[in-house]
């Protein structure tokens, strides 16, 4: 049983497009992930959501269109697109959209807020579609589909990272579970729980993780909540996951220093005799997990 992982942001802290971004991409983050059976989860909503929006309502041909939308945390690259996806302006839609219950200001309030009339035209109750807001600590079973477990990353104010698995109810036990974690924003040199986290990571197909500094980058900014390149890949050997998707570029980051890192963190792993697969997180990059 396979599904797919899909990139619409990349993109750490703020939009970045131009002509040095165009192969990586420029948005904030948003990744969609499909069941086998065709469910939806979107994973942020940053600035991509945007574009995925655009796509859903094209694929939707005129059908309802239904998701679950996990948010990470609550910095602005992580939700600020939801106001212009536009499939939240269209009646019979429906989405739900998960955060954490151990936010200081609740998820619905964040997710309110950023579209009050100081800063927005539109307000939340304004929106056709309907739209649940939920909370989660740890676990839960999504529609039958999928088992999502969350896990607390290390980050100002605090964030999830989400591990996905489907659920398959007709499997006979001897397949390997494919898994999906997302862990878009962490910073692993101070990380209170690594072997937990660690655990929580263990055997997944595809790890995307928080990779924004070089080591040089990361002594000016301890404390900002962001892993380096290396921190990502000792993580994903540790884990002893198949793939590592390098997430959350810089916004300076220019395409070819993301070859140049990706191609750094493969002699890495090559030097550890490692089997670990690396790939930098590309917009329309898609996956089959
Ligand atoms: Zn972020
Ligand atoms: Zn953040």
């Amino acid at each position: 049983m396979t599904f797919t992982v899909r990139f619409w942001g990349t993109r750490g802290s703020i939009p970045s497009p131009g002509a040095q971004t165009v192969r990586y991409g420029g948005n904030t983050p948003c990744v969609e992930v499909r069941s086998a059976e065709g469910l939806l989860v979107v994973l942020d909503a940053g600035t991509g959501i945007r574009e995925l929006g655009r796509s859903l309502i094209d694929r939707a041909n005129g059908k309802p269109i239904r998701g679950d939308i996990f948010l990470t945390h609550a910095h602005w690259d992580h939700i600020q697109g939801l106001p212009f996806f536009a499939p939240v302006f269209q009646e019979g839609n429906h989405f739900t959209i998960w955060g954490s219950k151990a936010m200081e200001t609740s998820i619905g309030r964040v997710v309110r807020d950023q579209m009050s009339p100081v800063v927005f035209p539109v307000t939340f109750d304004q929106l056709a579609a309907t739209i649940d807001v939920k909370e989660l600590s740890d676990r839960l079973s999504l529609h039958q589909a999928f088992d999502v477990r969350a896990f607390p990353v290390q980050h100002p104010g605090g964030a999830l990272g989400y591990r996905f698995a489907p659920l398959t109810p007709s499997s006979n036990g001897n397949e390997p579970q494919r898994a999906l974690v997302y862990i878009s924003d962490n910073e692993l040199s101070q990380t209170e729980h690594y072997e937990s986290l660690v655990a929580f990571c263990k055997g997944a197909s595809v790890l995307v993780h928080d990779s924004m500094f070089t080591v040089e980058e990361y002594r000016q900014h301890v404390g900002w909540g962001h892993s380096t390149y290396e921190d990502a890949v000792e993580l994903a050997l540790k884990a002893e996951v198949e793939r590592l998707v390098l997430f959350h570029h810089k916004p300076e980051r220019t395409d070819d220093e993301v070859d140049r890192r990706t191609d750094e963190c493969r002699a890495l792993v090559a030097r550890r005799g490692g089997r670990l697969e690396i790939l930098a997180a590309a917009e329309g990059l898609t996956l089959n997990v």
